[in-house]
Formats: C-alpha cells, sequence, structure tokens
C-alpha cells in the first residue's frame, strides 16, 4: 500500500500480522515502512533476522541499494523492529532517547529487546536519539506512546489531502485500537492512554491513515478502523519425502471473517 504527503512517498514494504504461534511464542512478523522524500531515504523498523533477505529484496527490486538508504527510524527496541539496523548501518540510526536508556537496562534474557544489538547500537557513530514532540525529518513528527515499552515512538506526518500515522506496537492491531485492551504491555492503562491520544489525532485528521506494527493499514471513517487490502500470511513446511515437497498453510482469515 502507497500513501503520498509532505512531499515523502510512503510505501508498506511489509505488513505486519496479527497474530502469535500456539506453541512458539511471538512471531515477530512486523511492519516495515519506506518513505522516499526530501532528498531522503528512510526505513521504518526492518523487522527480525528472518526478513533481512526479503527486506533487501524489496529494496532492490525498487532501485535501491542498503547503502542508499539515509535513515533508519526505529519505533522501539524490540528484537523484530529493532535488530537489522546493522543492515543500514551507514545510515543515521534514529531511536527515542527514553527508549533507548529503558533497552540498555532491561535485565538480560527476560525481555523481547536483544540486548547486544541495542549495546553495540548505543555506541554506535550514526545513532541520533529522538524525544517527544521532535520533527525527526521534514513533516515526520515523533510522539511519545508508551505502554507496549517506555519509550516507544509514533510518528505522526501531515499530508495533502490525508494525515498518517507510523503506530507500530504502540497499537499493534485493528483489535487493540477498537478495543482499547492490548496484549504484551507492561501497564494496560498506559497502553490505553496511548491508545486514547492516537484515537485523539484520528479525530483531529479525519480520514487518517494508521499503519499498525502487527496488522493492515487501515483508515478510520466516522470513528470506525476500516482495513486496507488483504492478510496474506502463510508457511511452508516439509512433512513430505523430499525437499522439493512442502504443505502450504495459509494464514489469512478465514472466509466470512470480516
Ligand atoms: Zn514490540
Amino acid at each position: 500500500m502507497k500513501w503520498q504527503g509532505g512531499g515523502w512517498d510512503l510505501e508498506v514494504l511489509v505488513t505486519g500480522y496479527p497474530g502469535k504461534a500456539v506453541l512458539h511464542g511471538g512471531l515477530g512478523w512486523s511492519t516495515v515502512v519506506l518513505l522516499r522524500g526530501h532528498g531522503r531515504i528512510v526505513v521504518l523498523d526492518g523487522g527480525g533476522y528472518g526478513l533481512r533477505r526479503p527486506l533487501a529484496e524489496h529494496l532492490k527490486q525498487r532501485g535501491i541499494a542498503l547503502s542508499d538508504v539515509t535513515d533508519l527510524l526505529i519505533s522501539h527496541s524490540h528484537h523484530d523492529h529493532s535488530v537489522n539496523w546493522p543492515m543500514f548501518r551507514q545510515a543515521r540510526i534514529w531511536i527515542g532517547r527514553v527508549e533507548l536508556a529503558w533497552a540498555l537496562g532491561v535485565p538480560w534474557g527476560e525481555t523481547s529487546v536483544p540486548e547486544h544489538t541495542i549495546e553495540a547500537l548505543s555506541r554506535w557513530p550514526t545513532l541520533q536519539l529522538m524525544d517527544d514532540g521532535d520533527e525527526v525529518l521534514p513533516g515526520i513528527v515523533a510522539r511519545l506512546a508508551p505502554g507496549h515499552t517506555p519509550g516507544h515512538l509514533i510518528f505522526v506526518m501531515t499530508g495533502d489531502r490525508q494525515d498518517c500515522v507510523l503506530l507500530q506496537d504502540a497499537v499493534k492491531n485493528r483489535v487493540e485500537l477498537t478495543t482499547r485492551r492490548t496484549d504484551m504491555t507492561y501497564d494496560p492503562a498506559v497502553s490505553r492512554a496511548t491508545i486514547d491520544m492516537v484515537w485523539e489525532i484520528c479525530r483531529e485528521r479525519p480520514g487518517c491513515l494508521l499503519i499498525p506494527g502487527h496488522d493492515l493499514p487501515m483508515v478510520v471513517e466516522n470513528g470506525v478502523p476500516r482495513p486496507i487490502g488483504t492478510q496474506q500470511a502463510g508457511i511452508r513446511a516439509w512433512f513430505g519425502g523430499s525437499l522439493d515437497e512442502t504443505t502450504r498453510y495459509d494464514l489469512g482469515p478465514l472466509e466470512g471473517t470480516p
């Protein structure tokens, strides 16, 4: 999906998935966004390790080498959003000041923060810290949106006809937005206050495009989020007798699911 505004061309390169494995924990299938404009090439987050090759391929298909990326925005420190910063290590790498301080202090082995990756990032020469309210790039304003993590940032963009908010895991999916309840939060009340802030932004910006971290993009019309596109996800498994023989499982919603 694509959006234009404020001198930016936005494209969702990878659409995050609203689900978890039954026995194997979080899938970490998260949204990755590409922004081009103002002479810059910007990537938001970058998925997990498994996305390295597909992400490089998505960029290559658009004529973008990894070294062409000028800025990497990191919404929060969880592995499925932050771990690929070394792909873009010559770029300016942006993370929230509050988020980095929190991530450096978490007990090892207990959270979804990739401890060594974040520690290396904290010493990286192109690291840039963001604060609440900063206009990080022309027309892209960071807003502190705690709950999922203490220093999570969302990015608000003012468009020519339609505004856009990059939510990532502050609001992971449509159900969290509509119910104001969240999975994976350190404090449900803090998350709820963040979701209320997002609703406030939507009221101020009618027809706003929302891009969550683990779901389809959605447009809020008359207070109701309408998903854009269809969820495409699946896995292939080797249950047969040869490498060529795989069973495919589609992980989209069942027929008739709204
Ligand atoms: Zn997360």
